[in-house]
């Protein structure tokens, strides 16, 4: 069994030297404009290049020039090349940055290769530069619950925690600080998987694995082996964390492979089941045990969230004690299953990111207790039957639905469930106040776009927090 991760080394052993590099950056969105600050601030010249022109790139071209100025005098220059991809830019580039937006089939970034560039996605560079220890969490679901729970468990433990990468901030910013950080925790998307070499993570996991973005990988193996190569380049002294079930996958391979799932216990690696999650086998103690009821995510899936969030912090050196507060006090992020009130006995959870069926139905099986349901907004024309079946059997109090498809989805669950049409949140709110008794559970969970109503499904979210938050004031 390998040592403990962190510590042993930084994850990047550095780059040659970028001053007077020429450097094309491909994406001007967030982790573009890192980029190209990164690499400027370096030495290096660099052009900035997006598909879209200069006036539509919103506020990149602005919060370049204010991080650059902010970070003082540059060693290198930036120019900027946008409206297409104008193959003189790649011609003479010594090094390429691909944003995860741009497709990984643009013949530019090809012939560039082919003319001997170094062609590397944001992820790549940031981990070639990174001094501190690296956890990389991917997977279809899950990704950014787990990257922060993990990044919490650490701060629990007085480290200094980068959390970031495809959530929040560019892992490039990582390397950027003025002092490294104790441990970097990045989620990382299949998309940021297409442009990396050397990438290799001190910790690697892998939540979970099911089809999806099968528009941009092209086919389930595709998208399997992207997700997979967050893996590749690992050795000995490296930790992979995956499902139970993805041995195959490490049989020729020499890091050590950790496996989760809710059932029997596992060993190496980590269980729930009756209320305990276990962990066995690990580096410096044979057998740990955590209250699982402590929880308090809600739902099945979330308590497998909390055995990779846990396997990644006990692995990167936060002791068990940090685990354990952090298990018991974890919130969850914003308008993901976010519990944001309890008022006389009834519990308000804010689900707007469920913006498709399958993440609502997810929703529905998170709790036991008898619900009052919100949903709808702009439909995606995918079936409600996935949902019907969930609200059987009387705990489905009421469905409560707003916006354009409220008919669509009144006519799919009616038969299952007392429906009332409510227009709008506000109205909805009003009357699950009424139908709900103390025990049940209100549940925002729309399984539709916000955009009939609202810019964005943080905007409804943060609606749904508000007129809960204005009834416990009047009640
Ligand atoms: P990601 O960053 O991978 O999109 P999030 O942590 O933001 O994942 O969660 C998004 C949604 O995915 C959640 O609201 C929930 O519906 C679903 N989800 C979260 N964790 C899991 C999991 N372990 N398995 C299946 N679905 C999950």
């Amino acid at each position: 069994m390998g040592q403990l991760i962190a510590g042993a080394r930084g994850a990047g052993t550095g780059e040659g030297d970028l001053s007077g590099k020429r450097a094309v950056v491909v994406g001007m969105a967030r982790s573009g404009v890192a980029a190209a600050r990164f690499l400027a601030r370096r030495g290096a010249h660099v052009t900035c290049n997006d598909r879209r022109a200069e006036g539509d790139l919103g506020a990149a071209r602005a919060e370049l020039d204010a991080a650059v100025a902010a970070a003082g005098p540059l060693a290198g220059t930036v120019e900027w090349r946008c409206g297409g991809h104008p193959a003189e830019i790649f011609r003479d580039a010594e090094l390429v940055v691909v944003s995860p937006g741009v497709p990984a089939d643009l013949p530019v970034l090809h012939q560039a290769r082919a003319a001997g560039a170094s062609v590397v996605g944001e992820v790549e560079l940031a981990f070639r530069h990174l001094r501190a220890p690296l956890v990389a969490i991917t997977g279809t679901n899950g990704k950014s619950t787990t990257t922060t729970w993990a990044g919490d468990m650490l701060q629990r433990a007085g480290k200094d925690v980068f959390v970031g990468g495809n959530l929040g901030r560019p892992l490039l910013e990582a390397v950027d600080r003025e002092r490294p950080p104790d441990v970097a925790v990045a989620e990382i998307s299949s998309f940021q998987m297409e442009w990396v070499a050397r990438f290799r993570p001190q910790i690697a996991a892998l939540t979970n694995l099911t089809p999806d973005h099968l528009d941009r990988h092209g086919s389930f193996e595709a998208y399997r082996a992207a997700k997979l190569r967050v893996f590749a380049r690992q050795r000995g002294g490296d930790a992979a964390i995956t499902p139970f079930g993805f041995e195959d996958h490490f049989v020729e391979s020499d890091q050590d492979h950790f496996r989760f799932r809710l059932g029997d216990k596992v060993r190496p690696g980590a269980s729930a089941q009756g209320g305990e999650i276990w962990l066995l086998g690990m580096p410096r103690t044979e057998a740990e045990r955590y209250d699982a009821r402590s929880v308090r995510l809600p739902g099945a899936h979330n308590l497998e969230n909390a055995l990779v969030a846990v396997l990644c912090a006990r692995l990167a050196g936060a002791p068990a004690d940090a685990v354990a507060r952090s298990l018991a006090e974890f919130g969850g992020l914003e308008h993901r299953l976010e519990l944001c009130g309890e008022i006389d006995g009834v519990r308000w959870f804010n689900d707007s990111k469920a913006t498709n069926v399958d993440s609502t139905v997810i929703a529905l099986r998170s709790f036991e207790a008898p619900l009052v349901w919100i949903a709808g907004g702009r439909g995606k024309g995918a079936p409600y039957a996935p949902i019907v079946e969930l609200l059987g059997g009387g705990r489905v109090r009421a469905a409560l639905l707003i916006g354009e498809a409220a008919d669509e989805i009144a006519a799919a669950v009616g038969v299952a469930a007392p429906v009332e049409r409510m227009g709008d949140l506000g109205r909805a709110v009003a009357r699950a106040r009424q139908v709900a008794r103390p025990g049940d559970v209100v549940l925002l969970s729309p399984a539709c776009a916000s955009y009939d109503q609202f810019n964005n499904f943080e905007e409804r979210g943060r609606r749904f927090r508000e007129l809960v938050r204005a009834l416990r004031t009047v009640s």
